[in-house]
């Protein structure tokens, strides 16, 4: 067997279980084996019988002495079986699990794990797994817990681990140099890897971790850090001379730009203007003012007599900016040309030709303007808008059109300072922290479901009055079906509670039409609360709506949070966002509280990284951040900043990894180099 083999080649992988791995990510051995346990259970320490406490958990071995019996009670069953070791014999139970009933063989010994309980007049023992004691059992261990979905039970994955790991085991091949994992004392990789499923012990454990952690870090970084050897010029930036710049296009503008905007527009012209390579990253949340500021830079290169080009992702993006940026250079008889896929030749060919020709003094478009066949006249300037959903490769085109012009990139994700300081420490970040005044504050609170009934009246309230509500219920996770199910209850529950309210709701399985007409009664106000999960269209813009209900808070990204009460105050009404959770954890409460504290995106992510680890964090997959599979920012630095000096040292000892010992690391890092997509 392979390390690259489909997980199908494994006994007992059929279709049906394939899939549910598929959804886990995992269509190959070395998915499988780097589906890393999300916690462990330590059973390595084994009771007896005649030791087991009250409701603590606890694992034992025993004989199963007689065959089992199954009971009904209405929809629930209880099955329970007799077993015993040498201090003793105890009754087991098991809820709902009538099969068990016939699962074990009598005089076989087993291996259960559970709590004692004393729940229906008598003390019996709840299982929560167990396991045969096979010829091979050395006594118990410590046992891996992985993310799994609904379907494939911890048992199997565990099985299935172990024996993808005694088909691979010691073949395994070691892609970190030997001068590497000396110097940085990591364990060796067929070690690390079985050992952070199956750890013999503590040590080892935090061994193969460590080693583990750092070669993610070192990938990420040794990546990023060899593209850029490629990609670096040295500082030959064009120079911008300081003319007819910022206040000559506040002109033109039909507002004041915001402090912020000016801040980061003096950041750029000093960029620009040095003779430095401009290489600058501008974040900002979304309604920031972003396309302004493009816009003025692009005007400062045109004056100096050179091309901008703008890339957004998508065609209805490239589109609107074609739009914003035409009305405004038109009128002052610059030419603006779009380049997108949907284009027909004829379309193509002219646009093609008055960038070639220097005639387009700005050239926006989708990833259409990185495409061979277009040649600038003259580019000074590059931008890249909502960088996450592009690839590294495709910003480093971009970067090679023209001859070394100045780099833009726009992003509305609200990375973490920290982080983007962390990870892309030589890039320069600008930050639009201030929104264009006018704007609503939203009134945020944190209530728990007692609140339910104000909430309500509240609602029904601001509908009389004429407005309108959101009310985003729980995602579930792993099941749509469920998920579905819980907002059309919601929806008829609140059908009924709120008087004189049309309430409808929108889910994930509505047909594409059904959902738009529903989303245009809600926006054109014949509806009055629209119910849903957070796959509430992206776009949506109905300054109408006052009130965002967030039902079980606690579930959801701060991040996420922060998207969602975005939609909301965007009128002239006053807004407000009701965040509901039950959770008692102190984090719990610090992270809503955080919601209700501040409106700033920058604040509200670098306090979700604090409080949840970034391996949630990147879980939320809105931030198109590299998802770290193991190793997690915050607790993790110290070995991030190992692992940068090291892949700094690598790469400026062998800057085109052409020796014959870096072959393996060149290979990870154009994989992730393809495959993917970073913010930056
Ligand atoms: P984003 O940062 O999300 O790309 P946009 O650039 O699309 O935001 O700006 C959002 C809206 O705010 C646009 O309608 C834009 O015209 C407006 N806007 C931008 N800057 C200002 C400003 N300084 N004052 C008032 N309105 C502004
Ligand atoms: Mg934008």
């Amino acid at each position: 067997m392979e390390w690259n083999d489909p997980v199908s080649i494994l006994k007992g992988v059929g279709e049906q279980r394939e899939k549910k791995m598929n959804k886990l990510g995992i269509f190959t051995l070395e998915d499988l084996l780097t589906h890393y346990p999300r916690e462990y259970k330590d059973r390595s320490r084994l009771t007896k019988i005649c030791q087991l406490e009250m409701d603590i958990e606890s694992t034992f071995i025993a004989r199963c002495k007689a065959s089992g019996e199954t009971i009904r009670h209405g929809r629930f069953t209880f099955t329970r079986l007799r077993v015993g070791d040498d201090s003793g014999e105890i009754g087991l139970i098991w809820y709902n699990q009538p099969y068990m009933k016939t699962a074990l063989k009598v005089g076989e010994s087993y291996l259960f794990t559970g709590k004692l309980q004393n729940k229906y007049g008598k003390k019996e023992f709840a299982v929560s797994e167990w396991e045969r004691i096979g010829d091979h059992f050395a006594g118990g261990r410590i046992v891996p817990v992985y993310p799994s979905v609904e379907g494939l039970s911890q048992k199997m994955l565990r099985g299935l681990m172990e024996d993808a790991l005694s088909q691979l085991s010691g073949g395994l091949s070691e892609d970190m140099p030997l001068w590497l994992r000396k110097e940085n004392h990591l364990a060796e990789r067929n070690f690390s890897i079985e050992q952070i499923h199956f750890p013999n012990t503590e040590e080892s454990f935090y061994e193969a971790r460590r080693r583990l952690v750092f070669e993610e870090f070192f990938i990420l970084q040794g990546a990023l850090f060899s593209l850029k050897s490629y990609l670096e010029h040295g500082d030959k930036g064009i120079v911008m001379k300081k003319k007819k710049t910022l206040k000559d296009f506040q002109k033109h503008l039909p507002f004041q730009l915001t402090g912020a905007q000016q801040k980061v527009l003096w950041e750029l012209e000093k960029d620009m203007s040095t003779g430095k390579q401009m290489n600058r990253l501008v974040q900002g949340d979304v309604g920031s003012g972003k396309t302004a500021v493009a816009m003025a830079a692009s005007y400062w290169v045109i004056q100096n007599g050179y091309q901008s080009v703008l890339m957004a992702p998508t065609e209805v993006l490239a589109q609107q900016h074609y739009h914003s940026f035409s009305a405004i250079f038109g009128s002052l008889g610059l030419e603006t040309v779009l380049l997108t896929g949907g284009q027909s030749a004829k379309e193509k060919r002219t646009n093609l030709q008055k960038v070639a020709l220097g005639q387009a003094n700005m050239v926006i478009g989708t990833h259409a303007v990185i495409q061979k066949g277009v040649e600038y006249h003259k580019l000074g300037l590059a931008i890249t808008d909502e960088q996450h959903r592009f690839g590294v490769r495709q910003r480093g085109a971009l970067n090679q059109k023209g001859e070394d012009p100045h780099t833009l990139v726009m992003t509305a994700t609200p990375i973490p300072r920290t982080l983007a300081l962390i990870l892309y420490g030589d890039l320069d970040v600008s930050i639009i922290d201030e929104l264009p005044p006018g704007r609503q504050k939203i009134d945020t609170m944190a209530v728990t479901s007692n609140y339910h009934e104000r909430i309500y009246n509240f609602i029904e309230k601001q509908v009389h009055e004429g407005r309108q509500a959101y009310v985003i219920c729980p995602m579930i996770e792993e099941n749509e079906k469920l998920e579905v199910q819980s907002v059309l209850n919601y929806t008829e529950e609140l059908q009924h509670k709120l008087h004189g309210c049309n309430v409808q709701c929108v889910h994930g399985k509505m047909k594409p039409k059904e959902k738009q007409e529903i989303m245009d009664a809600f926006a054109n106000g014949a509806i009055h609360v629209l119910v849903s999960t957070t796959v509430i269209e992206v776009g949506i813009n109905v300054p109408n709506a006052v009130i965002m209900l967030i039902e079980n808070a606690e579930r959801f990204g701060l991040a996420q949070l922060h998207q969602l009460r975005g939609r909301v105050g965007r009128g002239s009404e006053k807004s407000y966002c009701v965040l509901v959770s039950d959770a008692k954890t102190k984090i719990a409460k610090q992270r809503l509280k955080a919601l209700v504290d501040s409106e700033d995106g920058f604040v509200i992510s670098e306090m979700d990284l604090k409080l949840r680890g970034p391996g949630e964090f990147f879980g939320t997959r809105q931030h198109g951040l590299p998802e770290l599979k193991i190793a997690n920012i915050y607790q993790d630095m110290p070995v991030l900043i190992e692992a940068q000096k090291a892949a700094d040292k690598l790469l400026k000892m062998d800057p085109f990894l052409t020796q014959e010992a870096h072959q393996g690391l060149k290979a990870k890092f154009d994989q992730f180099l393809e495959g993917k997509s970073l913010e930056i």
